[in-house]
């Protein structure tokens, strides 16, 4: 017998507009039906408004998901700046922030900030902490995703170990999320243009690499959650250059903007954008080979997973497509046709936006998932009784 939060989700799809389509579809009885669909109306996941299609006599009422009585919050913090946003239950933004924020400052100062944000944005929407039922935030660095601890990151002193959910939490009773930058941004952009693809592969190249992996609409995250690390796969072991890591040769120690950076003399990845715009041939020519000595490893990974869209993001992705006609090169020449056929290799569409949507959409799903909507339903209930 299907739950209120499985009912939820024939409504989200579209597959079952009304109450009689839903005891057609799922062949429940009236009175099912009629319990699960007030249930969900009076929690405020859906109302009914509008008319269906009539057969004749009182049109009926279609059902939808309310996305306006419940919000969410969400932020994304990267190496140097940090966004964030208050949407509506459709993962749409109603109000949005980005300051100029290095990662380094440490968990104190820079959750702080992300807390005053949060309650900026609910106070000048006019609405209570208790409209918001979800809450995410992304980090540059490995994340346990199920207790919400940073793991580890070379961008991100301070931060090991530290109980960002919690922090966050304090504020809340709701599930908090936390979540991989790469990761997010990588659903971001599969939910925002290639939902109509299974799997995407984001690479993010700026002072860093990171990756996110889509595999039919899901983040995949490995055991350790330390799937796409591929930054530091060791490509020259005798190279002089020591990565962040400490090892030597690795992707990231030769493609990075970091890396870049340091070759050309200059300080951030943003400062090599600059040189490519202004035309200089030596960073243009050293921009797609770091794209070419990526496009190594990521052969191996698009020949591993046959994604449909490779999405490059990050301060990279704006060398007017250098970095990525150096990608493209050597994926399409060491994959097996077959392979690439139809795989598509395109910069970031949503730019430094990727992660704040993403994170919206991951926490949205959390939120409104059967087990977090039956979950709530039997909260409600026991208050109730
Ligand atoms: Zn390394």
């Amino acid at each position: 017998m299907l739950t209120a939060g499985q009912i939820l989700q024939l409504i989200r799809k579209g597959t079952c507009r009304t109450r009689k389509e839903l005891i057609e579809y799922t062949g429940l009885s009236r009175s099912t039906i009629t319990d699960r669909v007030d249930r969900l109306i009076d929690a405020g996941y859906i109302h009914e408004s509008g008319v269906g299609v009539s057969g004749g006599g009182r049109p009926p009422s279609v059902l939808d998901v309310d996305a306006t009585r419940r919000l969410l919050l969400v932020a994304d913090l990267g190496a140097s700046h940090a966004r964030v946003a208050l949407t509506d239950l459709a993962a749409r933004p109603m109000a949005e922030e980005r300051a100029e924020m290095r990662i380094e400052l440490g968990p104190d100062a820079v959750l702080s900030w992300v807390r005053e944000a949060f309650q900026r944005m609910l106070d000048r929407a006019g609405r209570p902490t208790g409209d918001v039922c979800g809450v995410g935030l992304d980090l540059p660095g490995s994340v346990d995703h199920a207790t919400g601890r940073a793991i580890r990151s070379f961008l991100m002193p301070g931060w090991d170990d530290h109980p960002v959910g919690e922090a966050i939490g304090s504020m809340f009773d709701v599930p908090i999320l936390v979540e991989n930058d790469a990761n997010a941004m990588a659903l971001g952009e599969w939910w925002s243009s290639w939902r109509g693809t299974d799997s995407l592969i984001l690479i993010k190249v700026s002072t860093g690499i990171g990756t996110g992996i889509v595999l039919d609409g899901q983040i995949y995250r490995g055991v350790e959650e330390a799937a796409g690390n591929i930054g530091h796969v060791r490509l020259r072991e005798t190279d002089d250059r020591v990565c962040t890591c400490g090892s030597r040769g690795c992707v990231a120690s030769l493609a990075s903007g970091h890396a870049l950076a340091t070759d050309l003399g200059m300080t951030s990845s943003r400062d090599v954008v600059r040189l490519v715009h202004a035309g200089d041939p030596g960073a243009i020519a050293r921009v797609q080979e770091a794209g070419r000595t990526l496009g190594v490893v990521l052969a191996t990974a698009v020949s591993l997973l046959n994604p449909g869209v490779l999405v490059l993001a990050g301060d990279m992705a704006q060398t007017r497509e250098h970095y990525l006609t150096g990608i493209r090169e050597v994926v399409y020449r060491r994959s097996l046709p077959y392979t690439t056929r139809n795989l598509k290799i395109v910069t970031s569409s949503l730019g430094d936006r990727a992660g704040i949507v993403g994170m919206a959409v991951i926490v949205m799903e959390h939120v409104l998932s059967p087990a977090s909507v039956d979950a709530a339903l039997a909260a409600r209930s026991d208050a109730a009784s």
